[in-house]
């Protein structure tokens, strides 16, 4: 373990990160460096460089002079390289977990998963290498075209792609999306989230020692708001994939210009529950996707909307279950630890203050220490309430009592999100029924929403999202058909064909 962790050195002086240019570690000539720190105990984790354009500029430069060494790579080979980072992550998983868990308050089990769930994704791009093989046609399935018009396509790269990952999966959510950039050819400038930069700038120690050349893989770190802008409007980025806020990705999307995006965004996933719904299941599932990670997940159960014959049961055994919860220090495998910063947990204060005062019941929790909110439990929520509408990313489960079936589509639907819903009911008849009318990406029928399996499909509807992601769908939308016809002339022609 010693020798491995030494490995690591090279990226930093003590506690000072550095970022990587054309395969070296640099200190930023800002002369700024942005300190972070734990958010269960205000721990100073390390510090990281505060890019300036220059060295935004000279990242992007060095990404677009390797794109050619790189798309010339067989794509066999880059599949390796993706194969030894991913042993790379499992030899790290426990060390960069730590580091993660100290970064942004993940228990530390969750933050080893999400090291070795980034290496299950590197692994399975690198076998889904095959969808980048090329398609033959012939013309003559068209009216007027003829079978001497062939055309030969081929999967190229979009050049050099821009991977901005959020927060709350800062390992993961990036690395979701250099795989399939890597594996299509492309060339990558990586822009960590701040919170969560040490851990992610741990990518490009990993890469280099597994075959990356210098130059095809970059890290810029620096706050969104002072080189965000600078980045995604850079004439020479390709194109972006982005994870994080509907806020920012809006922003993004207006500033992009003619780049191809795919975004990832907020989402406020409702659980409807009929009255027939397995209970055992149904609280099991809203207890863990509405408290994981505190919440903090784009896919957690943000509100929940139960039919009159099970809401009293219902909201009793989710309370029941919630009790059972532990709360503290995330390196003690605590289930409800920290937010991120102090800023996200007044802002859930707010929400909770905000139903209390419009005639929300607490049925658990609205109690604060530190970075710590406890896992709150609203009845009686209504939709002139903000927490019926605005993402909490924070441990809030709210339920909005419905009387219909009709009703609960309607209040999931009016969302300005639309990443997933879920139908808790042992009608599977209806619950088909039901998901043709939910506008969202995905619909869980009998559990918590949730991304993954990582080579499912994921999408966000409306303020959700754009584009499609998944090993197979990320790999396609960083990579485009290249066409070449050939026209044949009818005077070599062999073929005889059928008498008429
Ligand atoms: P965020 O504040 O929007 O930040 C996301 C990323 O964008 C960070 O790396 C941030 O850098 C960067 N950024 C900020 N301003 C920028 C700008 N002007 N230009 C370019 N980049 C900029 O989101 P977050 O708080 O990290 O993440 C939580 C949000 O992400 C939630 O809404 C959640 O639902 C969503 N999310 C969605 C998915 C999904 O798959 N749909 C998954 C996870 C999270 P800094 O950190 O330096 O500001």
């Amino acid at each position: 373990m010693t020798n491995l962790i030494q490995e690591f050195n090279i990226m930093r002086d003590d506690l000072d990160y550095k970022f990587f240019l054309n395969g070296e570690w640099k200190v930023s000539s800002s002369g700024i460096k942005i300190p972070i720190k734990n958010p269960y105990n205000n721990d100073l984790v390390g510090y990281i460089q505060a890019c300036t354009k220059e060295e935004v500029n000279q990242a992007v430069k060095n990404a677009k002079e390797n794109i050619e060494c790189w798309e010339n790579t067989p794509i066999k080979k880059r599949a390796e390289i993706l194969k030894n980072a991913a042993n790379l992550m499992n030899q790290w998983a426990n060390y960069l977990g730590e580091l993660l868990m100290k970064e942004n308050g993940k228990p530390l089990n969750s933050a080893i998963s999400e090291i070795k769930r980034t290496a299950l994704i590197f692994d399975a791009t690198a076998e889904a290498k095959s969808e980048l093989i090329g398609t033959t046609m012939t013309g003559d399935i068209m009216e007027g075209a003829s079978k001497e018009k062939i055309s030969i396509t081929y999967r190229v790269p979009l050049g050099v792609v821009l991977c901005i990952g959020p927060f709350n999966y800062p390992f993961n959510l990036t690395g979701s999306k250099i795989a399939p950039a890597l594996l299509a050819g492309n060339t990558v400038v990586m822009k960590p989230p701040t919170e969560g930069s040490i851990t992610a700038s741990h990518f490009g120690v990993i890469l280099q020692k597994a075959g990356v050349p210098s130059g095809v893989f970059n890290i810029i770190t620096g706050r969104g708001s002072e080189i965000g802008d600078f980045l995604i409007s850079h004439p020479e980025i390709n194109m972006i994939n982005f994870t994080g806020s509907s806020e920012t990705g809006k922003h993004l999307a207006k500033i992009a210009g003619m780049k191809p995006l795919l975004l990832e965004l907020g989402g406020k996933d409702a659980a409807i529950v009929l009255n027939d719904a397995d209970i055992n299941n149904t609280v099991k599932s809203i207890v863990s996707g509405a408290f994981s990670y505190n919440g903090q997940r784009c896919t957690a159960v943000k509100r929940v909307l139960p039919m009159p014959d099970i809401a009293d049961i219902l909201i009793e055994k989710v309370v029941e279950e919630t009790k059972k919860l532990t709360i503290g220090d995330p390196s003690q495998n605590r289930n409800i630890g920290p937010l991120i910063n102090s800023k996200q947990c007044d802002y859930v204060q707010e929400l909770i203050a905000d139903a209390i005062k419009k005639g929300a019941e607490v049925k658990y929790g609205n109690k604060r220490e530190g970075n710590i909110i406890w896992p709150t439990i609203l009845d009686k929520v209504t939709t002139d309430m903000r927490i019926a509408w605005e993402e909490q990313f924070g441990p809030i489960v709210p339920f909005i009592r419905v009387k219909t079936i009709e009703e609960a589509i309607e209040i999931s639907n009016k969302s300005e999100y639309g990443l997933q819903g879920m139908i808790f009911t042992n009608n599977i008849d209806l619950a088909l029924n039901i998901a043709q009318e939910l506008d969202v990406g995905t619909i869980q029928i009998n559990g918590q929403s949730s991304r993954g399996p990582d080579h499912f499909p994921f999408i966000g509807t409306k303020a959700s999202g754009m584009g499609t992601q998944g090993i197979k769908y990320s790999i396609l939308n960083m990579s485009r058909p290249k066409v070449v016809v050939m026209n044949l002339s009818e005077k070599g022609k062999l073929i005889r064909f059928c008498n008429q």
